[in-house]
């Protein structure tokens, strides 16, 4: 009923006002319901000025001392208070109307409601909510205002009169259950119905309290509802996958004959990991695998183990990595393994002669390459596979979801109907796992949670700037003894080419200071075969000391390299931070971070560097990250089921997580058996939810 009637069915919407409803995705009836408060207003009580926390919203009460307009660039009035306890409040008025100046007379009380501020004179409010009274103050409210999100033209009062019509509407058609009986009386909460009319009309009867801090059953009945939606979304795009058919590939033998080549062995993470890996290639539906592994844990040979196993069989992988040093780095690790196996490799780059990139897609083309290596170049149009079979995507953060499918899709034009290669994505930002299970819950989770044998914990060091030339000093005499080192110079001003140029002048002050030091410069304005050739020399020793732009942050990998230098270290966040101090550590020589910061450092900043002097843990830095930055800006891009929810927050619903997904499964399992009527309440919850996003089925 309510989820097939139009908005345009209630009073005062027309045409025009739908159009700003669309805008919220509020279509029909039943979105006003789902369209919850964000935050509450309490208008319930009065602060004592003397009890008010400044960046709060308060209701006071006041007596109007002395009103008077200030003359700036446009005039301001200012209405001055002091309330009981004897504190003196100013409300400022950037806009007024003549007649309101004559309102607010001596002696007359005010009941004002708004955001405490600090302001040059002291307290004040900006353009509250108010009014005066001589005598009779006006009753308090006796419960919670709901503070609905809003759109550009689509006023608070009007959303709040048609939420009003469509709770009216709702006692009397109410909304069928969506959740088992069962679960509900388990977890106690409320029936759906009595729970949308608590949170957009709270009783006085009702806590206030826990309705404000969002610990309302009523609440955690939606929030709950709404993260199976989010589940069973996930869980349905990854049934798709399964539903699809990938090439059985069975153990390879030349992977054992790679490892048995290894100067060293496994660590038993790897081989774990290497060990689902194999199950999940041995089967016919696609693997979707993410593989998570701190900075220098080893995820690389996995990499190879697993392209090995799909060419033994024939088929061709992808590997495809974010920067041109990285797929550059990776081309070299795969030529060097592979060489002695016999097995053609391919190369792509945005920056290949049209010569070459003519060779190389005739090579993937044909098959004769087995292997290619590249840049996001990979999943360009031109390039043309001819059985691939395995795609593996390395540091996934850095991509979008799109870009994965595309590469994808370059499968789809094999034979086999329904064709899908395996998928295996690599990754160095941990995630804890409860925010795994929601941004990657379609995907299997492997943990590479060890490092190879011998590696020591860096050292890091945090110093002001004015320390600078004393630690040039240590570096030089350190790389006088052998020690190779980067010195990183971090974006400025997030343009590649500002970037570069303060790596050239650092590049230029070194080179001018020490013309006996072998000095190397990288960013990301080089030429690839420029890039290309200063990575070889430091890699080769050639270069003690390699100045670099942050191009450096994913995955390069120069084990001799044992000193690390960051300047304006302030300016990073904590998983960048972590990634580039992962360049150093790599070798069995101790090594060192120094982070230099320029003063005076904010709060955060200063969070973050002390954190990074105190672990090398992972783990706990994206924890931490997780803390000061929320999961919004650390997950990017990945959407999560295409949805972005409504009223659940992954960190403060956190503990709702598991039981959703459990109660997710639950509800698919039940769907597959013909009797039960839960492919109706599937659907039912993703209509409530999703609405017209539902996009998983394209995916
Ligand atoms: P990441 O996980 O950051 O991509 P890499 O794959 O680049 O790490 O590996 C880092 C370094 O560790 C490389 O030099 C690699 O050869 C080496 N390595 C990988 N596995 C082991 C191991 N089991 N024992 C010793 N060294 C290893
Ligand atoms: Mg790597």
């Amino acid at each position: 009923m309510l989820d097939q009637m139009h908005v345009t069915g209630l009073k005062g919407v027309g045409d025009k006002q739908a159009e700003k409803l669309a805008k919220l995705g509020l279509h029909v009836v039943q979105d006003l319901l789902f369209h919850l408060p964000h935050r509450y207003q309490d208008k319930t009580k009065i602060t004592p000025l003397d009890q008010a926390i400044i960046g709060q919203e308060v209701l006071i009460e006041a007596q109007i001392k002395n009103q008077r307009l200030t003359q700036g660039r446009r005039p301001t009035l200012l209405v001055e208070l002091e309330d009981s306890t004897g504190q003196s409040l100013a409300l400022r008025f950037f806009h007024f109307q003549p007649t309101q100046v004559r309102k607010f007379k001596r002696g007359d009380s005010v009941r004002a409601f708004g955001e405490l501020r600090t302001g040059l004179n002291g307290l004040e409010i900006v353009h509250p909510h108010y009014s005066v009274f001589s005598f009779d103050p006006p009753p308090l409210d006796n419960t919670l205002t709901p503070v609905y999100p809003t759109t550009e033209g689509l006023g608070q009062a009007s959303l709040v009169k048609l939420i009003k019509q469509a709770i009216a509407l709702l006692k009397q058609y109410p909304l069928a259950e969506g959740l088992n009986q069962a679960w509900l009386q388990n977890w106690q909460l409320p029936p759906i119905n009595q729970a949308l009319i608590t949170l957009h009309q709270p009783q006085p009867s009702d806590d206030l309290g826990q309705i404000q801090r969002f610990e309302h059953p009523a609440q955690a009945r939606l929030i709950v509802e709404e993260l199976i939606t989010q589940q069973l979304a996930l869980q349905l795009m990854r049934q798709q996958q399964v539903q699809r058919l990938a090439p059985a590939l069975a153990i390879s033998r030349t992977a054992k004959t790679l490892l048995a080549s290894l100067p060293f062995s496994l660590t038993s993470a790897q081989q774990r990991v290497w060990q689902e890996i194999v199950n999940d290639l041995k089967q016919t539906q696609p693997m979707q695998r993410l593989v998570q592994g701190d900075v220098g844990s080893g995820k690389t040979i996995i990499a190879a183990l697993a392209a090995l196993q799909a060419a033994d069989m024939d088929y061709q992988v992808a590997i495809m990595a974010p920067t041109e040093i990285l797929a550059e780095q990776h081309r070299n690790h795969f030529a060097e393994w592979l060489a002695p196996l016999n097995i053609e490799m391919a190369w792509l780059n945005g920056r290949l002669k049209a010569a070459e990139k003519r060779e190389m897609l005739a090579k993937i083309a044909s098959g004769e390459a087995k292997i290619a290596v590249g840049t996001h170049a990979l999943f360009q149009d031109s390039v043309e596979f001819n059985r691939l079979g395995l795609v593996i995507i390395d540091e996934q953060h850095r991509f979008g979801v799109h870009q994965r499918l595309t590469l994808n899709q370059k499968a789809q034009s094999d034979q086999i109907k329904n064709f899908a290669p395996h998928q295996l994505t690599m990754t160095a930002t941990p995630i804890p796992r409860t925010l795994a299970m929601t941004a990657y819950g379609d995907l299997d989770i492997s943990v590479i949670d060890e490092l190879p044998p011998g590696r020591l914990p860096v050292d890091t060091a945090v110093l002001g700037n004015q320390k600078r030339q004393e630690v040039m000093a240590h570096l030089y005499h350190a790389c006088k003894e052998g020690v190779q080192a980067y010195w990183v110079c971090p974006l400025i001003d997030e343009s590649e080419l500002l970037d570069a140029q303060a790596a050239q002048t650092t590049f230029d002050e070194f080179n001018q200071l020490w013309p006996d030091m072998r000095v190397g410069l990288v960013h990301g304005r080089l030429k690839a075969a420029e890039k290309e050739l200063i990575m070889q020399q430091f890699k080769a020793h050639q270069i003690d000391l390699l100045v670099a732009t942050t191009v450096i942050e994913v995955g390069v990998n120069v084990p001799n390299a044992s000193l690390m230098i960051i300047e304006n270290a302030e300016r990073l966040g904590l998983s960048q931070l972590h990634q580039l101090r992962g360049r150093v550590g790599r070798g069995a020589k101790k090594s060192h971070c120094v982070l230099l910061y320029q003063a005076p450092l904010s709060a955060t900043a200063k969070a973050r560097l002390q954190i990074m002097r105190q672990t090398n843990d992972g783990f706990v830095i994206a924890e931490e990250d997780l803390r000061i930055r929320g999961p919004g800006e650390v997950l990017g891009t990945r959407q999560t089921g295409g949805i972005s929810l409504r009223i659940a927050d992954i960190q403060r619903d956190e503990a709702w997580i598991e039981p959703a997904q459990q109660a997710a499964a639950q509800m698919l399992n039940q769907a597959k058996l013909p009797s039960k009527g839960t492919t109706g309440l599937v659907a039912l919850l993703q209509q409530r939810w999703i609405g017209e996003k539902v996009e998983y089925k394209h995916a």
